[in-house]
């Protein structure tokens, strides 16, 4: 079975190399003022992997904690929640559960105008105290 996914630059993909550098690095880029984590070196972190990821798996978000729901500590220092918004995914259905009603988009839904996203996420949150340890450990994740 042939799948091909044509983005909104025109650009056929086939689904397993769906992410289009080209489209949504700009669409992070214009999003860049509508957020900040506070500290500048985590937000440019944060920025250049949106610039430079070439699948959605190389990207970081920063979440926001308003669109955590449900917090729940399991740990000390380590907690649970349900991200609202949810991670990007490259497919909806046009009637939830029916595998028939399945599109597959390059992460950005043109008719939505907004990023695909798998909503209601349960996420795990690692509390970090020593900023340097955050960063060595974000940075060792995004390499590996
Ligand atoms: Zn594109």
């Amino acid at each position: 079975m042939s799948c091909q996914v044509t983005c909104g630059c025109g650009v056929n993909y086939n689904i397993a190399n769906v992410y289009c550098k080209r489209c949504n690095s700009e669409k992070w880029k214009h999003r860049f003022p509508n957020w900040t984590t506070g500290n500048y070196a985590l937000n440019e972190l944060i920025k250049n992997s949106q610039h430079s990821a070439k699948t959605d798996y190389e990207l970081i978000e920063w979440i926001d904690f308003s669109d955590l729901q449900d917090l729940n500590q399991i740990d000390p220092g380590v907690y649970e929640a349900v991200w609202k918004s949810g991670p990007l995914t490259n497919c909806y259905e046009d009637n939830p559960g029916d595998f028939l009603t399945i599109h597959y988009t390059p992460f950005w839904n043109m008719i939505g105008n907004n990023w695909n996203r798998s909503p209601e996420y349960k996420v795990s949150i690692k509390e970090f105290t020593d900023f340097p340890v955050f960063l060595k450990e974000v940075i060792c994740d995004e390499l590996f």
